[in-house]
């Protein structure tokens, strides 16, 4: 039999049904491969009781007859959701030792269908960078390495930099990731994994530390196009608690999976071609038009003509929603409280926040409350929700003429560690192709399409219409189905 750490969700949910394996055989056997990947600092915090616990109990409902959706997989939870009795930090120093008295609506119906917990992931510090080098907690290591035997240590991106890095090194079949801008795909194009973003309002945000509550979607992480859409199932859903929830129906997006994509049309984007960008990720694009052509799909060339346009937008619309969130973070209500001698209230707020929050995330304080403020909000805030708006209506038009848009997932494959964090706008950069989308809130899924010259993933996205998240991983199983890619780190850990 396979090693039971090779297996994807589907493979253990059937095999388990089936009876090859004990679902405490599985969680012993991802938990053993947790403790042995120190080395990738991929977890915060380790759980392999809460993984022991949840697979025993799916060993009696087995006895007994009484199978749920998802029982006997284990999985990783990003810790940027609030998982009751287990501390969620948001990988900030401000949230050390928080233990929430509740449990994230998302993670509850995870635990609801049958999965258990390996433990909570790294990931940027609130959410906020494209490598999970801001993490207080150390940066995530990817098990990748470059083929020229550089033994440079990569990124793997970020913000949900543990959850990719814990797929590809099969630490865990699957894991939540959340996307502001990209947060999801980016990094699982540079692992080699898929992750889905559903169309906003389609995971409820109840209990998830918020960063941008206009942008912010919780969506899978798993190493195929199916396993994404089985675990999307049970994560989304209408949500009383989150008044951006979307009251619709979760369609049964696994049964109707198929990659035959006769009579779709298929829109690449011209403004996406950039000036001077990988050869690699250009050629790769191409054998990605010519794949879903393969498939039956039609292939047209559409514009998007803003696009130049949305990544100042989200480095503004992101920042303004971040510095009014984390208003929260005073000492008083959450986490850390530095209370220096004979200080006043004042001097808590200052001394705390000046202690919990990491340079990144103060960058995008001070860059929220500067667009927000009474002189400038016009200027910046203003114009940058109109930017949003021709944006959203970019897509619209474009949806008019094909059905799913195929561009590359990120400009470049994963990068050494330390290499963007002196400049940020290099940064920001990762997310140029991630950030349309989350601004028209669509969804958009990443899937693993090549390796380049170095050896290293590169992933295609797939942004869909609203609400036709089945489109999006119908086309991304289609890429998946030819792109055929098994490659996956060697590993040194
Ligand atoms: N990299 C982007 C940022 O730093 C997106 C982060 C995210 O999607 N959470 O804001």
């Amino acid at each position: 039999m396979t090693e039971l750490t090779n297996l994807k969700v589907a493979e253990i949910r059937d095999g388990h049904r089936a009876g090859d394996f004990s679902a405490v055989e599985v969680a012993e056997a991802f938990s053993a491969n947790v403790a042995a990947a120190k080395a990738l600092n991929a977890f915060i915090v380790e759980t392999p009781e809460h993984a022991l616990a949840a697979a025993k109990a799916a060993d009696a409902d087995r006895a007994a007859g009484t199978l749920k959706p998802l029982s006997g997989v284990p999985i990783g939870m990003k810790d940027l959701f609030c998982t009751d009795g287990v501390q969620t930090t948001a990988a900030s120093h401000m949230l050390e030792g928080f233990v929430p008295r509740y449990e994230s609506t998302v993670s509850a119906k995870l635990w609801d269908a049958g999965c258990g917990m390996l433990g909570k992931l790294n990931l940027d510090q609130f959410a906020m960078g494209s490598s999970n080098e801001t993490s207080y907690f150390g940066n995530v290591i990817s098990p990748w390495k470059r083929k020229d035997g550089g033994n440079a240590a990569l990124a793997p991106g970020g913000s949900s930099g543990g959850s990719s890095s814990a797929i590809a090194a099969r630490l865990c079949p699957a894991a939540t990731g959340t996307d502001t801008g990209g947060s999801i795909r980016q990094p699982a194009a540079f692992t080699g994994i898929s992750g889905i973003k559903p169309t906003y309002g389609r995971c409820s945000r109840w209990g998830i530390v918020a960063f941008a509550s206009s942008l912010d979607q919780a969506g899978p992480m798993a190493r195929d196009v199916k396993d994404c859409a089985i675990m999307l199932e049970t994560m989304a859903g209408f949500d009383p608690k989150d008044a951006t929830s979307l009251n619709m129906a979760v369609p049964n997006w696994e049964a109707a999976l198929s990659s035959d994509l006769k009579g779709k049309k298929v829109g690449i984007p011209k403004e996406y071609r950039l000036e001077g960008i990988d050869l690699d990720i250009d050629a790769m694009w191409d054998v990605g038009i010519a794949m879903l052509k393969d498939a039956g799909a039609e292939v047209v060339e559409i514009s998007l003509p803003h696009t130049k346009y949305a990544l100042p937008a989200y480095y503004i619309i992101a920042p303004a929603e971040a510095s009014s969130n984390l208003a929260r973070y005073d000492g008083v209500r959450y986490g850390l409280r530095d209370l220096p001698d004979g200080a006043g209230l004042q001097d808590m707020y200052a001394a705390t926040r000046a202690d919990g929050f990491g340079p990144e995330v103060k960058r995008r304080i001070m860059i929220g409350t500067y667009v927000l403020s009474a002189g400038f909000y016009d200027a910046y805030y203003t114009q940058a929700q109109k930017v949003r708006t021709l944006i959203a209506r970019d897509f619209e038009a474009a949806f008019g003429a094909c059905d799913v848009i195929l561009t590359p997932t990120a400009p470049s494959a994963a990068f050494g560690l330390g290499e963007k964090m002196a400049d940020p706008l290099a940064m920001y950069l990762n997310d140029v192709f991630a950030v349309p989308a989350s601004l028209a809130g669509l969804p958009a899924m990443s899937v693993p399409a090549a390796l380049n010259r170095e050896g290293l993933p590169l992933g295609l996205q797939i942004i869909g219409k609203a609400f036709d998240e089945q489109g999006v991983l119908n086309a991304g199983l289609a890429i998946e189905e030819r792109a055929g890619f098994t490659a996956r780190a060697e590993k040194w850990w």
